[in-house]
């Protein structure tokens, strides 16, 4: 879970060190026009431009990303508060203007950055809380309103609460996604090689066989592994079946399904003809008799190679690629062997 944590900062990290220029650069381009009468804009912008500046060099250099969190949320709650009033009050009341203004387009990002950092019901509730403020100036204002003025700012108010739903929900189904990604994993995946399990390759068969391709298997055996592991010890014999993996990989086409049957068993489902098959299974064999494996060296291994058949299940071509390898041991191991 702390694995899926440090993913989760890592990649809010990234998303800050991308968008921060971008809005000082909006901030810089606004500091620029600001009128000499706008005192509001003239000190505001300023220390927006220099805590986002210092924050986006902080996380560069990474440091105090937690911290770095808050202070901007405090900064721009404090902002949002003090830019409403403005709007609202000198704008829209004083000045009889109707419209919201530019800062307005800025106004879901604060949603979007408070349910980045802050997690769960805390998201919602500080968003609700930031939008009771510009709803409450807008109540004790109301009657001193225009009718237009009415209207942007109900058009306003709402547009903000379908946000904070959004991002409410967005985040959930964020999270369920996730989940089912990671049961998903947990179900289909060998935890010590990270391919796909003997479940998942189940599945593969059943599904290539409901399709009526044709199906290759290839299903190979390392040679004489209990001894590495009774004389080397299970610690060595896993590293042999990890770099064994990444090896094989190598030799693989994006339409090479590869999983781990079991143990020191490795499977290839394609839909190579029996030729082709033959080829890659060769392949495999002469690269993995080839590799040194670290405080090994030499292993070798043994292939079975079948083609599914006219009337074939899932289960009776495994039976047969199963015999199949088992000529091949029965044979002095270290080859390629198919049914006659
Ligand atoms: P053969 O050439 O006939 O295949 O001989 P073998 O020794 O490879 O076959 P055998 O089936 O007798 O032994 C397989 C061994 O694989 C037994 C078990 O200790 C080992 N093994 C199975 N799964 C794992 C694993 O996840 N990690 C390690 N380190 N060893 C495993
Ligand atoms: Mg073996
Ligand atoms: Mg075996």
């Amino acid at each position: 879970m702390s694995g899926e944590y440090n993913k989760f900062q890592k990649l809010k990290r990234t998303l800050f060190l991308w968008v921060l220029p971008i809005i000082i650069l909006a901030l810089i381009s606004r500091i620029l026009m600001i009128e000499k009468n706008d005192l509001f804009n003239l000190y505001m912008i300023p220390i927006l431009i220099v805590v986002f500046t210092l924050s986006w060099v902080l996380l560069l250099i990474r440091k105090g990303f937690k911290a770095i969190e808050i202070i901007n949320i405090a900064i721009i709650s404090i902002f949002f508060m003090l830019k409403s009033y403005e709007v609202i009050y000198f704008d829209m009341v004083v000045h009889d203007q109707t419209s919201s203004g530019r800062s307005t387009y800025w106004t879901p990002l604060i949603f979007v950055l408070v349910f980045v950092t802050l997690k769960g019901k805390k998201g919602i509730m500080y968003s609700l809380f930031l939008w009771t403020i510009p709803t409450t100036i807008a109540i004790f204002y109301w009657s001193e309103l225009l009718p237009d003025t009415k209207e942007t700012l109900i058009q306003y108010l709402l547009s903000c609460i379908v946000y904070i739903i959004f991002l409410f929900f967005a985040r959930h189904i964020i999270i369920a996604y996730t989940e089912t990604e990671m049961l998903e994993k947990l179900a289909f995946q060998d935890s010590l090689t990270n391919i796909a399990n003997r479940r998942k390759v189940y599945q593969w068969l059943e599904e290539t066989f409901e399709k009526n391709k044709t199906i290759s298997v290839i299903f190979f055996d390392l040679d004489r592994f209990k001894k590495i592991n009774d004389e080397l010890g299970h610690v060595v014999g896993d590293k042999v079946l990890l770099e064994l993996t990444s090896l094989v990989k190598n030799y693989l086409g994006h339409k090479d399904n590869f999983g781990r049957w079991g143990g020191e068993e490795f499977i290839i489902i394609s839909d190579h003809d029996k030729k082709k098959a033959r080829v890659l299974a060769e392949q495999l064999r002469m690269s993995i008799a080839n590799h040194h494996f670290s405080e090994v060296g030499q292993v070798t291994s043994s292939f079975g190679v079948e083609i599914s058949q006219k009337g074939d299940t899932a289960e009776t071509l495994m039976k047969r690629v199963d015999q199949a390898l088992y000529m091949a041991k029965q044979e002095g191991r270290n080859q390629v062997k198919s049914m006659p």
